[in-house]
């Protein structure tokens, strides 16, 4: 388990964004921007995908950051991230990228999520979800700092929207009549410039980063 201090590292200039996931990095390099931290990503460096062997979230984003900071010498990030069905017992969660199978094919892992929801005949007005984002620092001497967001909402059927990614169009966060796909990107992952709260488990998971160790540019 990534450890949580109660005195928080700030970050700054290079950090490594531990993915391989070109969704998630450019919603990260987006909100890093205004922080002028730079970032290079492990995919982009060649580093290996570790093993994700953790039972939670946090874990796993803890060991994919732990080992780009390691391979790098520099600070990095990882997110760690999963939709969880409340009416499939939290699933796909820790394997919500394992049910786009390999190559990733997102129509299939969403269509999987409804025809599971059918399989276990959940009505539609049940099938609430959310999405969960565990972010890890971890800095070369093993320090690390763990911040997670989520965001409550509802599968729909059929997906809607061309934007963001993975699991976005089949989405509705509470509240909103549109899916996450259905959003722009600022919409979706932009922190208020009145401080209020974000909409995405990503960005409601970096503003707990960012009031802990950033400082704007
Ligand atoms: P991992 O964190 O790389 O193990 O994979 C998380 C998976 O969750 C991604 O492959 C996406 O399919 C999905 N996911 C995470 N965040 C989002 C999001 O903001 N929108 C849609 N899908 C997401």
């Amino acid at each position: 388990m990534p450890l949580q201090s109660s005195r928080r590292r700030p970050l700054s200039g290079h950090v490594v964004i531990a993915t391989h996931n070109a969704g998630k990095l450019a919603e990260m390099d987006a909100l890093l921007a205004p922080y002028g931290v730079t970032t290079s990503s492990a995919g982009a460096l060649g580093l290996p995908e570790p093993d994700e062997t953790g039972w939670m979230f946090a874990e796993n984003a803890a060991i994919k950051a732990q080992a780009a900071a390691t391979a790098t010498g520099l600070p990095a990030i990882a997110d760690d991230s999963g939709l969880c069905v409340d009416a499939l017992d939290g699933a796909p969660g820790l394997f919500t990228a394992d049910w786009a199978g390999q190559p990733r094919d997102f129509l299939a892992a969403m269509t999987r999520v409804i025809r599971e929801l059918e399989r276990r005949a959940v009505p539609q007005d049940r099938w609430q979800a959310h999405f969960v984002s565990a972010l890890v620092i971890a800095w070369p001497d093993g320090h690390q700092e763990l911040f997670e967001g989520r965001v409550r909402g509802a599968c729909v059927w059929p997906p809607r929207g061309p934007g963001g990614f993975g699991y976005d169009p089949m989405f509705q966060p509470e509240g909103h009549a549109r899916t996450f796909g259905e959003m722009s990107a600022d919409e979706k992952h932009g922190i208020p410039a009145d401080g209020s709260q974000g909409l995405s488990h990503r960005a409601r998971a970096f503003q707990l980063l960012a009031a802990a160790c950033l400082t704007p540019a």
